[in-house]
């Protein structure tokens, strides 16, 4: 084989720079997973002379359509939506979608190219995609959110399908949304598929997915813990977010014997020193889903717990700590101050809420640090068992899915272990995620030639 004219990673980052202008968080994403990459294919001369990274770093396609609506007051609305499909080369593509005002192609893209790894480090076959649109739910009545998500699938079915890309939820949607783009699905095409996962139980939805990523993340923890002979009972736990990951996080926290201390949203965070107990959890999950409330009403109902205004909660000291609100929401500073208040752990519950200088300040430290990609991945994990149970027409029981769920993220850790221990005791869990991912989704491209 001719020897590649390979490049350098500053060279390589140029590159990626230039071909994606104005896309900061896709650059990020990349050069995150590039800086291990680089490292792991030196000696590796095949995947340099078929430029797997340069492939898997450019998107097999993003399609961008108008969207429009009209809203109560009889206005026409009009939104951009998206569907990135990063890549195939193990599974149809398979990635949540995110209804938020920060939604662009940037957002979606690094989305998609994080999800490429994070499915494959789950062991089950799903390519990565991510979609969305800038449409901001908040505020917005059922029937308005009923029509964009009508008008979003019009467009999005010819593009989807169950063994070509299977949506999810994200950010903005849950449970509902899903019904209402999955009712639509079906009225277009006249098919009942497992085209959508988060799809509600009597229409083919699984047991525990609502559940899986928070409890996944938490799962993730305890196996880094476990490496140093400790588990979580009687630690204090600094969560971020308050929506369906940081509430189940919460959740399994206080189950492991936890405590966890904070919840946020973008108002800010609640930080009530006798910690979230089972109860408190539950009146956050139905104050901010069913009744679309802020985390700052909390201490009216628990007067004991304070609120701080526009602030995030990695001042208040802890030993664990979950970041399972948004990308960048956790900088080097406030890395640097969990590293001096003692925090012995940190698993991403959300994708890639740590910016790279938290990133390079944790792995400096380190700090037992999972990165999204591997810590967050029970989520869709579940959305591909859903996708299994739907091929079979049938439903698994619970206890069987909390098994496989445990022995997914279980599979993950071993897998970090595998390509990221340093000697010494220290694992570097970003480098372990990145090159099991990679690997798998590299290997299969190199078996596919050119294409
Ligand atoms: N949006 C979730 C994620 O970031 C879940 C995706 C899915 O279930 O397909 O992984």
């Amino acid at each position: 084989m001719a020897v590649s004219d390979h490049v350098d990673l500053p060279t390589f980052m140029e590159g990626v720079k230039k071909r994606n202008p104005n896309q900061p968080e896709f650059v990020q994403a990349v050069q995150e997973v590039a800086e291990d990459i680089y490292e792991f294919i030196q000696d590796k001369e095949e995947y340099h002379a078929q430029q797997i990274l340069r492939r898997i770093a450019e998107p097999d396609r993003v399609v961008s359509f108008r969207v429009c609506w009209e809203d109560d007051a009889g206005n026409i609305r009009v939104q951009r939506g998206y569907r990135v499909q990063n890549n195939n080369a193990i599974g149809p593509y398979k990635g949540g979608i995110r209804f938020h005002p920060s939604v662009n192609e940037s957002v979606l893209k690094f989305l998609a190219f994080e999800q490429t790894f994070k499915n494959a480090l789950t062991g089950l076959p799903m390519g990565g995609g991510k979609g969305g649109s800038n449409f901001n739910p908040k505020g917005k009545s059922v029937r308005e959110i009923m029509r964009f998500c009508q008008s979003f699938m019009t467009e999005l079915y010819r593009h989807i399908g169950a063994d070509v890309d299977v949506p999810a939820g994200d950010i903005g949607v849950g449970g509902r949304e899903i019904g209402f783009m999955f009712g639509q699905y079906k009225r277009i095409t006249n098919q009942f598929t497992g085209v959508l996962t988060g799809k509600g139980l009597e229409y083919g939805g699984s047991l525990i997915r609502p559940e899986a990523t928070g409890y996944g993340a938490v799962y993730f923890l305890a196996n880094m813990l476990a490496t140093k002979g400790e588990d979580l009972v009687g630690k204090s736990a600094v969560i971020s977010g308050s929506g369906n990951v940081a509430t189940h996080a919460a959740e399994k926290i206080v189950q492991l014997g936890g405590k966890v201390l904070t919840l946020s949203d973008s108002g800010g965070f609640v930080h009530d020193p006798d910690g979230f107990d089972q109860e408190k959890i539950d009146w956050v999950k139905t104050h901010k889903t069913h009744r679309r409330g802020r985390i700052q009403d909390y201490v009216e109902a628990f007067p004991k717990a304070t609120f701080h205004e526009g602030k995030t909660p990695w001042g208040v000291p802890c030993d664990v700590a979950l970041p399972c609100a948004t990308q960048n929401e956790l900088l080097g500073e406030d890395a640097r101050t969990l590293v001096a208040n003692g925090c012995k752990a940190l698993a991403e519950g959300a994708n890639m809420p740590t910016d790279l200088e938290g990133v390079h300040v944790f792995k400096a430290a380190k700090l037992l640090y999972a990165p999204g990609k591997a810590s967050n991945a029970g989520g869709v994990a579940v959305s591909g068992l859903e996708m299994s149970q739907n091929s079979e027409r049938r439903a698994w029981k619970e206890e069987e899915l909390q098994q496989m769920l445990k022995d997914i993220m279980f599979g993950i850790h071993q897998s970090c272990l595998t390509w990221g221990d340093q000697g010494g005791g220290y694992v570097d869990y970003v480098k372990g995620a990145n090159i099991a991912g990679f690997k798998k989704v590299a290997d299969a491209m190199l078996a596919f030639g050119v294409v």
